[in-house]
C-alpha cells in the first residue's frame, strides 16, 4: 500500500521514536503518503490529566515539526497533519475551533471512552453490558455524523464478551452509517500485530458483507510500525478471508476545516 493515515508521536506519552524516524521509515518502506494523527489533546479542566495524550499548549510544537518535515521531504514523500479525535458531546466544537489555527489536513475519529475520558468507560476494556455496547454505537454514529472526519479508526474498539449475534446487531449500526456517510472503516494493524480484541472476524466479515469501504492503518507507535500488510502473513490472511481488498490505501480526505 502506498498510504497510512494513522501515525503517532512522543507526545502521547505511550509512543515513541522521533517524527523523522517515523517518516524515514515509511519512505524505506515504499510509502508515499505519511499522514500523523497523534492522539488529539482535549480541552478538559485543569484538575483532569490524560496520560494517553498531547497537551493543547503542544499544537503549535507537533504542527511546527512536521510542517518543517513536509517541506524538507517533499520530493520522497507527501506528509499530512492530523489527529486521532475522540468525538465527545462536550468538547468537540471548542476543540476543532483551537485545533484550526494551526495547520490542519484532517482527523480520523478513534473512540476509545463514551461519553468522554473524564465521565465515561473505556470502551477498550472487557464488558458483558449490552448498554455499554449501544452506547459506543451511538457516540460512534453521531461523531460520523459531524462530517468532519477522514475514516473511522478501529470501528470494533470495543471489548463487548456477549453474543456475536447481540454484537452483530449493533455494530451493523456503524457499518450502515459508514456505507452512507462515505466513510472507510479502519483495519488496524497494531491491533492485529499486538493481539488486541480488534480488528476481529466477527465485525469486518459483517461489514465486508454488506459493501462497506476500507482503509488499512498501521496506527504506528514506533517507526517500525510503519510497515507494509505483506511484512506479517497472518494479517494478509485476515484480509483475504474477509475479503477485504484496499488496493493502494489511498482515501479521499475531507477537509475538517
Ligand atoms: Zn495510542
Ligand atoms: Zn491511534
Amino acid at each position: 500500500m502506498l498510504a497510512n493515515y494513522h501515525t503517532h508521536t512522543i507526545r502521547c506519552n505511550h509512543a515513541s521514536g522521533s517524527e523523522r524516524e517515523y517518516v524515514e521509515n515509511a519512505i524505506k518502506n515504499g510509502f508515499k503518503i505519511l499522514g500523523f494523527s497523534d492522539h488529539v489533546p482535549q480541552p478538559y479542566e485543569d484538575h483532569f490529566y490524560s496520560h494517553i495524550r498531547m497537551r493543547m499548549n503542544e499544537v503549535e510544537n507537533y504542527t511546527d515539526t512536521l510542517v518543517k518535515l513536509r517541506d524538507e521531504y517533499k520530493d520522497d514523500i507527501q506528509i499530512l497533519i492530523g489527529y486521532e479525535v475522540e468525538y465527545t458531546q462536550k468538547y468537540f466544537d471548542r476543540l476543532l475551533a483551537y485545533l484550526r489555527q494551526y495547520p490542519l489536513d484532517y482527523i480520523i475519529q478513534g473512540q476509545h471512552f463514551a461519553p468522554d475520558e473524564v465521565t465515561g468507560f473505556y470502551a477498550g476494556a472487557l464488558t458483558e453490558s449490552e448498554q455499554d455496547l449501544i452506547d459506543f454505537v451511538n457516540l460512534t454514529i453521531e461523531g460520523m455524523s459531524t462530517g468532519y472526519y477522514s475514516y473511522l479508526a478501529h470501528p470494533d474498539l470495543i471489548n463487548y464478551a456477549g453474543p456475536d449475534e447481540v454484537f452483530q446487531k449493533h455494530m451493523k449500526r456503524i457499518v450502515q452509517a459508514s456505507i452512507d456517510l462515505n466513510i472507510p472503516l479502519e483495519i488496524n494493524m497494531q491491533g492485529f500485530l499486538i493481539d488486541r480484541n480488534y480488528p476481529c472476524d466477527r465485525f469486518f466479515s459483517m461489514a465486508s458483507e454488506m459493501g462497506a469501504k476500507f482503509v488499512i492503518g498501521c496506527d504506528a507507535h514506533t517507526p517500525k510500525d510503519v510497515l507494509q500488510p505483506e511484512a506479517t502473513p497472518a494479517f494478509v490472511d485476515f484480509l483475504k478471508r474477509n475479503n477485504i481488498d484496499v488496493g493502494d490505501n489511498i482515501i479521499k480526505l475531507v477537509p475538517a476545516l
